[in-house]
């Protein structure tokens, strides 16, 4: 795996998409290429995980994380919103339909 050398300021992002585990990384850069509008770059020294430089401009397609040849070594973190779940409320599924608050 051979280093790379380049000056870049991480884009300031209220979210965080992706997480790396150094414990399980192997530097293949599979997911910086898989990533098709470059959310990722190469590590900059050898042994490193890739830079997430433009984080705000993921879209979550999971294709990073499907290229990874090691299990566990990128996850995806969603954004809070998008974790949200609808669940039914108890007191209204036992009441008749058009009795609604
Ligand atoms: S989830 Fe998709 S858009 Fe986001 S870094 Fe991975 S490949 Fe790129
Ligand atoms: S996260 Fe996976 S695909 Fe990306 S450099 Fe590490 S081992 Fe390779």
């Amino acid at each position: 795996m051979s280093e790379y050398r380049y000056t870049v300021e991480v884009t300031a992002s209220s979210v965080s998409p992706l997480a790396f585990d150094p414990s399980r990384c192997i530097g293949c850069c599979r997911c910086v290429e898989a990533c098709q509008i470059d959310v990722l770059l190469p590590p900059q020294r050898k042994g490193g995980v890739p830079r997430v430089v433009w984080p705000g401009e993921c879209w979550y397609c999971g294709a990073c994380v499907m290229e990874c040849p090691q299990k566990g070594a990128i996850r995806l973190r969603h954004p809070l919103m998008n974790q949200a779940r609808f669940v039914e409320r108890a007191s209204l599924r036992d009441e008749a339909p058009g009795k609604l608050p």
